[in-house]
């Protein structure tokens, strides 16, 4: 069985994220998406918001699975006996960092392919961090997000 992880922050899933789990699902057996604890980023969602988020937008979707993990990549990549990690690109900007974290990876376990899937074009300019500052000035959210990730924003900035 040919099993990816889709890692990333997911805070908040967007509908950027849902295209790339939508179509990584279609090229394996099982798609994990798996929020990362990364200690040096301070989220607006705990870990059990974003993975609750996750699972209300991908219920309909047989072969996904969501989880988090800490630590390094490719050791969380063992345990769950994965092929594969599969990425986003959107912009030039992203290319940098993923290059390297992807040769990276390489080195520590040469077997984990990483695999980029290229953003569809109408969900390029889009990330958590740009939902997160229109929610916060109670833009309109559903070009961007699922409604129940739009009621979730909204309760969060009431609540701050
Ligand atoms: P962000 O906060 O920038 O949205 P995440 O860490 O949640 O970032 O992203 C996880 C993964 O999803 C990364 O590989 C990222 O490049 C990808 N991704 C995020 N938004 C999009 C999008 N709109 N289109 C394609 N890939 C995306």
């Amino acid at each position: 069985m040919k099993t990816a992880i889709y890692p990333g922050s997911f805070d908040p899933v967007t509908y950027g994220h849902i295209d790339i789990i939508k179509r990584g699902a279609n090229l394996f057996d099982k798609l994990i998406v798996a929020v990362l604890l990364n200690p040096s980023k301070k989220p607006l969602f705990s870990v059990e918001e974003r993975v609750e988020l996750l699972k209300a937008v991908t219920y309909d979707i047989p072969n996904v699975e969501i989880d988090y993990f800490d630590g390094l990549l490719v050791d969380y990549a063992k345990k769950v006996n994965a092929n594969a990690i599969i990425k986003g690109l959107r912009m030039v900007s992203d290319f940098e960092y993923e290059f390297q974290m992807a040769l990276i990876n390489k080195k520590l376990n040469p077997s984990l392919e990483t695999i980029f899937l290229m953003t569809s074009a109408k969900y390029g300019y889009l990330s958590s961090s740009v939902v997160k500052e229109i929610a916060q000035f109670g833009g309109c959210l559903s070009e961007f997000v699922p409604d129940i990730v739009a009621q979730k924003l909204k309760e969060k900035f009431l609540d701050n």
